[in-house]
């Protein structure tokens, strides 16, 4: 079945076919990373006996690396891999990472987080930038897919995000997994789904036709020809090399500053020798898309609370009034959840709007998700006025909260990923993807220290000074957001100058 591009792009219906493979594999993929994730910190400190700040530092440096990899991730694909090479070798060294953590998980614990981190540097860019290449530059529909395609990210982080740690905890299957092999098991379950991923995008790529391939080397004659295979073996050899400095760096918090303060300097330098290299229009679209990039640095910085304070305050201040659930379990999945069901609905509003010529353009969408982030943790802020004298509060204007904040990411996040795939020039498409999710180490590196500013004088404090000190915390952080949001729409005719015909 050798399809042309034309074929792939002049689908009929609402979604391309491939959509759906790319939608499963990149589920098992996200369901490894976040039932990875999922698992780190509580590991730290029970199995490896790690100080709670020390564990947090090193969730945070690892989260950092696993976001600031998919730059070079994208990178090598557009230079030397192409996507699908790139997707299928970060693919194997997450399988790796994993199978190393399901059989030692104590004694190399970091080398197998090193492998996960390049691993999904060089998977998560690029699966993404294939979704766009099933889309004509002109095609409404493309929103609608990464929505679509947002909604299996979602799926996947619900369920790994909730099944490793549970095996782990010994919550699940205790019954037959002995307790000394509960993790083996956990981290051998990321390593079996992600196996699953790779399967499935085996089969996929028959029906990808050209998408994906390797770039080619154009002679003076001006045939093309395939690139120099020491270049992708280099790539190879490269990438293991980072393993053991990775796991150097995510060992020792402190670098991390370090590498976050240069990474970022040295990458934008890189961006725009890139775009001294393109036409004028082209330039013009990548500062649009850098612009869409450094909001998202602020939107991921207040966003990311979740795995942060915010864990904190749901362990502390909140009850159970939402059907007896555990706050934290709200906390942590809840988000994904609305995802789930409302990703797919958010699609067809855009599709559904587009045919009436209503839909409004990228830079209004994004202001929309300031507002309902902005919104979202004015809910929050609101909680302080349910609790009670101890200062517990309700769960339910919570996950209020939760639901107007997914509004405000269905509006950013899936629209983020169509938008780098419709603004980068053919040869940068990989990097500029790369650079949206660098921006998403940005935010959680931001996040961290938003969130210890707001919770270091707190310590020993009553629950009630918590929640007042907390929810100060979010009034601002809203307050923020609404601002950025209006910021947005107050530049968007200057940006939608530089986007030209992209909307
Ligand atoms: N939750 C989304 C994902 O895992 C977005 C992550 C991000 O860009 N920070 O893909």
């Amino acid at each position: 079945m050798n399809l042309t591009l034309e074929q792939i792009q002049d689908f009929k219906g609402k979604y391309p076919r491939q959509i759906w493979s790319l939608f499963f594999s990149e589920m098992w993929e996200r369901f490894c990373f976040y039932g990875m994730r999922g698992m780190l910190v509580f590991f730290m400190i029970s199995e490896l006996k790690f100080g709670d700040q020390q564990a947090n530092l090193q969730y945070g440096a690892t989260q950092a690396f696993v976001y600031a990899f998919t730059f070079v991730g994208g990178l090598f694909a557009d230079k030397i891999l192409g996507f699908r090479k790139s997707l299928f070798w970060g693919g194997l060294l997450m399988i790796v990472g994993s199978l190393i953590l399901a059989f030692e998980p104590h004694q190399f614990f970091f080398l197998g987080i090193a492998f996960t981190v390049v691993g999904t540097g060089f998977f998560k860019p690029n699966i993404s930038t294939m979704v766009g290449k099933l889309y004509k530059s002109d095609d409404t529909r493309r929103d609608a897919g990464f929505s679509l395609f947002y909604a299996g990210i979602n799926l996947g982080a619900l369920l790994g995000g909730y099944l490793c740690i549970a095996i782990g905890k010994g919550e699940m299957l205790s019954s037959i997994i002995p307790e000394d092999k509960r993790w083996n098991v956990a981290f051998g379950l990321a390593a079996i789904v992600m196996v699953i991923s790779l399967i499935n995008f085996v089969f996929t790529q028959r029906r990808m036709g050209p998408i994906g391939l390797a770039p080619q080397k154009i002679l003076a004659d001006g045939t093309k020809v395939a690139l120099e295979k020491w270049k992708e073996y280099g790539v190879y050899v490269l990438s293991l090399i980072f393993v053991p400095l990775i796991m150097v760096m995510v060992s020792v918090p402190q670098y991390t500053d370090y590498f976050m303060w240069t990474v970022g300097p040295l990458t934008l330098i890189y961006l725009f020798y890139e775009m001294s290299k393109v036409t004028s229009p082209e330039r013009k679209k990548l500062w649009a898309a850098l612009i869409f990039i450094l909001f998202s640095i602020l939107f991921w910085g207040i966003y990311e609370q979740s795995g942060g304070s915010l864990s904190i305050f749901a362990a502390k201040n909140l009850n159970k009034d939402l059907l007896g659930l555990d706050p934290n379990g709200v906390n942590n999945s809840g988000g994904a959840f609305f995802i789930i069901f409302l990703a797919p609905l958010f699609g067809l509003l855009w599709i559904w709007l587009s045919k009436r010529k209503l839909e409004p353009n990228t830079i209004i969408k994004f202001g929309l998700g300031f507002i309902f982030l902005g919104l979202g943790y004015y809910v929050l802020f609101a909680t302080r006025f349910f609790a009670d004298l101890q200062g517990i509060t309700s769960l339910n204007i919570f996950t209020i909260a939760l639901l107007v904040i997914t509004f405000g990411e269905l509006c950013l996040s899936p629209i983020g990923l169509s938008i780098m795939t419709k603004l980068s020039t053919e040869k940068l498409q990989g990097m500029m993807m790369g650079l949206w999710f660098l921006a998403s180490a940005y935010g959680q590196y931001v996040a961290g220290i938003i969130g210890a500013g707001m919770a270091t004088a707190k310590e020993g404090s009553s629950n009630m000074d918590a929640l007042i000190a907390y929810t100060d915390g979010y009034k601002q952080l809203g307050l923020y957001a609404l601002i950025a949001g209006v910021l947005l729409i107050i530049i968007s005719p200057f940006v939608k100058k530089l986007m030209q015909e992209v909307r």
